[in-house]
């Protein structure tokens, strides 16, 4: 027997973490006909000025929503990724892979995160969003969860679902102690105005540049739309802090192997967002009987093959399905950790590989994923 529909209407769900993760989830719920409250620590939305790749698996749940027709006015149809060497010879000029059984479906929807979060966020009813709210302890009772916060207020809900990143309170209290892995790599992220880009992207094939020597790469994602092109600087650096201070001669030095006119782009650019870049490692277990992690609280992984948001957004749509398609809560749980963890864990994996001179190919996820 499947929870009823008066059932699925009066339950209490609580999403914590207003990323693209618990965004996209609050909107697939919404289409199930399911209310979710969502809170998140900050006090606006706020998302990093850079582009990702939407994938076909991804998209189908845009579609589903009723979101795609925004989607596709909002982003740009990239139908190959090239390797190219640091100064621009190109190693690999290769299709999308294909991940669903739909053959003309080699390609990815570039877009800028920004415009996907506002998506999301003009689906959700206002009242269902209560910023300003860092959830610092969850109390888990069997058949429901108390969530409290750090300004004093709590809630009960019957169903948490933990979207809170990649260093999740929810994890670290709940489920495992599992530490984020530092990948000794930097990721220096700008958009810049396609005019200051001298053609490198004339049209929506997805760059990697990569320097043989250090394994430093620069991902030239074309955000042709908006007259712009993301800009994404990865470098190996010892440099553990989360937030790490990096001027701007630092970045330049790390660019010296590549085509001037990389370097010139580098140099115009004023604010790079900087981070350290971390995973985690598989867990055994994402859920409890009524709280469950979701996107990188579950599984972050590395960005090499682009697929950390869409993951994020697919276990949206899965838990919603699985919520909708269960007798139980405790079940939905079960069938959604079930879809999702197989395919999560070997991206995790995989992910890890980064963009290489002598690479066979431009997406290893191929051999794994690709529809014979
Ligand atoms: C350089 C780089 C490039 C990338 N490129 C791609 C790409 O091309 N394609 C792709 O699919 N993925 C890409 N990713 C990965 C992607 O960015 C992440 O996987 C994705 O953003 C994860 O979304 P999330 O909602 O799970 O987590 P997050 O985006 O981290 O969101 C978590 C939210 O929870 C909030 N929060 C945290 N703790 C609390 C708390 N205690 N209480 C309340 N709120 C809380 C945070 O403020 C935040 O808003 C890239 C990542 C990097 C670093």
């Amino acid at each position: 027997m499947r929870l009823k529909e008066k059932k699925i209407s009066k339950l209490k769900v609580v999403i914590i973490g207003g990323g693209i993760g618990g965004a996209a989830t609050a909107v697939a719920l919404k289409n199930q006909g399911i209310h979710a409250d969502l809170y998140e620590q900050a006090p606006v939305i706020k998302e990093v000025g850079a582009g990702i790749g939407m994938r076909p698996p991804t998209v189908k749940f845009f579609k589903d929503w009723g979101i795609y027709n925004e989607i596709e006015r909002k982003s740009e149809k990239s139908s190959f990724m090239q390797i190219l060497t640091s100064t621009g010879e190109v190693l690999i000029n290769e299709e999308w892979p294909l991940l669903t059984n739909n053959p003309e479906d080699r390609w990815a929807r570039l877009i800028h995160r920004a415009d996907l979060i506002d998506i999301f966020f003009n689906q959700l009813p206002s009242e269902s969003i209560h910023l300003n709210h860092k959830c610092d302890s969850i109390i888990d009772y069997g058949d429901h969860a108390e969530i409290h916060f750090d300004n004093g207020n709590s809630v009960v809900a019957d169903l948490v679902i933990a979207a809170d990143g990649i260093r999740s309170t929810v994890r670290s209290k709940l489920f495992s102690n599992v530490e984020p892995v530092y990948s000794h790599t930097h990721a220096y992220r700008a958009v810049v105005e396609e005019k200051e880009t001298f053609n490198l992207a004339p049209d929506n094939t997805f760059k990697v540049f990569v320097d043989g020597e250090t394994g430093n790469h620069v991902y030239f994602m074309p955000l042709h739309h908006r007259k712009q092109v993301s800009f994404d600087v990865t470098v190996s650096s010892a440099d553990a802090s989360w937030r790490p201070e990096v001027e701007k001669k630092d970045i330049l030095q790390c660019l010296e192997n590549f085509d001037s006119k990389i370097q010139k782009i580098a140099e115009k650019i004023d604010n790079y967002t900087c981070r350290s870049i971390y995973d985690i490692d598989p867990l055994e277990r994402w859920h409890s009987d009524c709280i469950t992690l979701l996107g990188d609280a579950a599984h972050a992984m590395l960005h090499h093959q682009g697929q950390g948001a869409n993951s994020a957004i697919q276990d949206g749509g899965v838990l919603a399905e699985s919520i909708r398609d269960a007798a139980t809560i405790p079940e939905a749980l079960q069938i959604y950790q079930a879809r999702r963890k197989p395919i999560t864990d070997k991206y995790q994996e995989l992910s890890r590989r980064p963009p290489k001179v002598e690479a066979k190919t431009a997406f290893p996820e191929k051999s794994v994923f690709e529809t014979p």
